[in-house]
């Protein structure tokens, strides 16, 4: 365990944002995260990942506990256990080149294995629910792990049990039910067209995720270079009568049909249509390559970003009577 004073963490976060926390303490293994306890003060933690779905808006007073992304994985008993600190791109690779399915469609999603079950990260047809077996945590507050089922972390479009409530606790482990059975999910025209390009009849789970990455790599600015958290927005819902109004007002509205004569609609054509591709102001703005992506073009803030994002949500919710949701934790 390494305890850093007043640590800098605009390497720790990809919106690049300049802000500071009194205390950084690196876990590098299971015992190391015991030894965190008698750190914990009345005001607890803070878990830091990657830092790709967080806006700082602030210097973190907490102490910020951060695992190592050492690279740890092994199947034991048919399942497949991993370091919670381990990248999470790395992880689906390693899989895949092991002939082992089921997460090959998140590729190249950026982050730590421990923070995917947080907003149960999806893409391309596949949520990370589908395939864990169980979440172990470690309470900082009683010093003991647990395992939380599949049921237990209450899964849910982008939110899980992590997310409902703060709890103290850090994920440590991950196990997955990855096999070489696994069906190929092709629920994208996107990744069958390039399969197509590609002249792959038989794609393995090598292929498929060698294609999001390639597909992801295009649709998507790159946070190394343009700072950014993905997605900005959720996806949000709608009746079908609101439903029905829209489309016939806007014969191109991007909607996908949901069981109980629900829609999900496109947060990015929203955003669009109401003129924010490629909308700056001073030093951040909405990527002129998608619409759904804040961007810091050098030093901007936390602050200015959220200003922005909620220009935004007025307008859309001006235009469609329709409220976006912000995706990344605001800190
Ligand atoms: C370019 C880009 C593309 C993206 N594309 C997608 C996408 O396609 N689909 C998608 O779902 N997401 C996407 N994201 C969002 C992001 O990659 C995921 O949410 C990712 O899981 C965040 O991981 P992180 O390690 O960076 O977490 P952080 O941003 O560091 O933390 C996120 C939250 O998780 C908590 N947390 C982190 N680690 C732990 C831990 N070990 N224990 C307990 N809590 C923890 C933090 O406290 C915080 O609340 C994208 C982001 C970027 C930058």
């Amino acid at each position: 365990m390494k305890v850093t004073e007043n640590f800098n963490l605009k390497q720790h976060n990809t919106l690049a944002i300049d802000c500071h926390c009194d205390q950084f303490i690196l876990v590098e293994n299971l015992h190391d995260v015991e030894k965190i306890v008698p750190y914990c003060g009345k005001q607890g933690f803070f878990i830091l990942g990657s830092g790709s779905n967080l806006v700082l808006t602030k210097n973190i007073e907490k102490p910020v506990i951060h695992l190592t992304d050492r690279f740890h994985a092994r199947v034991v008993d048919g399942l497949t256990v991993v370091w919670g600190g381990s990248i999470w791109a790395d992880f689906v690779m390693w899989a895949a080149k092991k002939g082992l399915g089921g997460i090959e469609n998140l590729a190249a999603i950026p982050g730590t294995v421990g923070a995917a079950p947080v907003q149960n990260i999806g893409a391309y047809g596949t949520e990370i629910k589908e395939t864990i077996v169980w979440v172990e945590i470690f309470n900082y507050r009683t010093g003991k792990f647990q395992r939380l089922s599949n049921d237990e972390c209450r899964f849910m479009y982008r939110t899980s049990v992590f997310k409902e409530t703060e709890n103290p606790w850090i994920i440590t482990r991950l196990a997955f039910e990855l096999t070489p059975k696994a069906e190929i999910n092709l629920a994208y025209d996107g990744v069958k067209d390039e399969l197509q390009a590609r002249n792959i009849l038989e794609p393995s789970f090598q292929d498929i995720a060698e294609v999001v990455t390639t597909i992801r790599q295009r649709k998507l600015p790159d946070y190394k270079e343009v700072p950014n958290v993905g997605s900005f927005y959720n996806n949000p819902i709608i009746d079908e009568k609101h439903h029905k109004k829209l489309a016939r007002k806007y014969p191109d509205l991007v909607s996908y049909p949901l069981e109980n004569n629900h829609f999900r609609i496109s947060a990015a054509w929203l955003l669009e249509t109401c003129g924010f591709k490629g909308h700056r102001m001073h030093e951040c703005g909405f990527s002129d390559k998608h619409a759904l992506v804040l961007v810091n073009y050098g030093d901007s803030t936390g602050k200015e970003i959220i200003s922005l994002s909620k220009e935004a949500i007025r307008s859309v919710n001006q235009k469609f009577k329709i409220k976006l949701k912000v995706e990344p934790q605001i800190v």
